[in-house]
């Protein structure tokens, strides 16, 4: 079925995702708070609106790629949000790709399913809602070849695979609501243990007299070898077309890094897991925001924690 689908929070990865989806031969209506970002998809002949309710009366899916679980929450049940006003919702799915936690993406299922009824050919639906955060970077948004970890009913998950192979190349069902989030949190902190790790290893080893080049071609083809070594290198000048080698502009920010930390090492004392590796991960992108790089790619640990440089 031909679909139009509304996408909400056109930032670093939405709007590459939403391009995607335009590729892909879906119908888009769009809608962001950041006005220039509007007009780019304007100019592109894309609709845009000015608030997510009025997506969602022109959508049959309506897709969200936000910062944090707030922004979520204000989307979903804000004034003008998509359950405005406990009005009939035309869309079939509602699907969050933004990583939050997994406890709001199972209360806003919640409200979903309790609240709002469609109607389609007569009868009374509900309409489904996923949690679908995904993994991949920026590069791999644009190139359609991100990873979705999606939490709800499977019956939807099944339904929504068009879609988010319209977007990625792996779409792994994880369970009920709110196990999506639960899993893209797992990930991201190992992740940042990952990336925390190879800054701190290639820092020494340059102090050793070992340069980042020769220790990362080790790296490589050893045991260390991971996604932070081989496929988004902190260092500078390593690897072309990663954030370290733009100044840490773009990518994966410092803040959304030390947010999806607090997620985890909040879930972690709810589950009553032990997290000192997380923990201090949590810490060392604190430190970073906190003085003044939360707006950079986090591989910028590599420069601004371990190598102390900071201009
Ligand atoms: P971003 O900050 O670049 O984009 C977010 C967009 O949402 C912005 O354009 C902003 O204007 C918009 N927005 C914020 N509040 C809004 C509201 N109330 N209504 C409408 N629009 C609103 O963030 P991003 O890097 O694209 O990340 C989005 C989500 O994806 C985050 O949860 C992040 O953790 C996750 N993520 C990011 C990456 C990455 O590499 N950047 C990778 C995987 C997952």
């Amino acid at each position: 079925s031909a679909q139009n689908v509304g996408f909400i929070g056109l930032g670093n990865m939405g709007s590459r995702m939403a391009n995607n989806l335009i590729k892909a031969g879906f119908r888009l209506t769009v809608h962001d708070l950041n006005s220039d970002v509007l007009e780019m998809f304007s100019q592109m002949g894309v609709p845009t609106k000015k608030t997510p309710y009025e997506v969602s009366e022109a959508s049959d899916v309506v897709i969200t790629m936000l910062p944090t679980s707030a922004h979520v929450i204000d989307v979903y049940t804000g004034p003008n949000g998509l359950l405005h006003g406990g009005k009939l919702l035309r869309p079939w799915l509602l699907l969050d790709s933004s990583t939050i936690d997994p406890q709001t993406s199972r209360n806003l299922s919640a409200t979903v399913t309790n609240y709002i009824l469609r109607e389609k050919k007569g009868e009374w639906e509900k309409p489904f809602k996923l949690d679908a955060p995904v993994s991949g970077s920026v590069t791999a948004a644009e190139a359609g070849t991100l990873t979705f970890m999606v939490g709800g009913s499977e019956e939807a998950f099944l339904a929504a695979k068009p879609l988010l192979f319209s977007m990625g190349k792996s779409a792994i069902y994880c369970g009920g609501a709110g196990s999506g989030s639960a899993a893209k949190i797992c990930n991201n902190l190992a992740l940042a243990v990952s990336m925390l790790g190879i800054s701190e290893a290639l820092a020494l080893g340059q102090s050793l007299g070992v340069s980042a080049s020769t220790l990362t071609n080790i790296f490589n083809c050893s045991s260390a070898r991971c996604w932070s070594s081989d496929a988004y290198n902190p260092v500078p000048g390593l690897m072309e077309g990663v954030p370290s080698s733009g100044d840490y502009n773009g990518g994966f920010a410092s803040k959304l890094m030390a947010k999806d930390l607090n997620l985890a090492v909040e879930s972690a004392k709810l589950a009553g897991c032990k997290y000192p590796l997380t923990s201090q991960a949590q810490k060392i992108y604190t430190e970073l925001c906190s003085v003044g790089h939360e707006a950079k790619d986090f591989s910028c640990a590599f420069r601004h924690y371990y190598s102390g440089i900071d201009e």
